[in-house]
């Protein structure tokens, strides 16, 4: 009476484990979150720049006192 998995046919994104393994779970997982820190980092970067060129510009500025 029960269906064979390999005989029913997975959507994507199937949650069963036939279509996702743990492993291949977290590594996605993994890879997701390490791409988001890593964007989230570059935008912090990108936001810090000016205000390090205009502490720069200002401690250079009151250098000459
Ligand atoms: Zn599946």
């Amino acid at each position: 009476m029960r269906h064979r998995p390999k005989d029913i046919v997975h959507p994507i994104g199937c949650a069963c484990r036939h279509c996702t393994p743990r492993a291949c779970r977290n590594r996605r997982f993994d890879l997701a979150i390490r791409a988001a820190t890593r964007v989230l980092f570059l935008i912090a970067a990108i936001i810090a720049i000016p205000f390090i060129i205009a502490h720069a510009l200002a401690s250079a500025k009151g250098d000459g006192r």
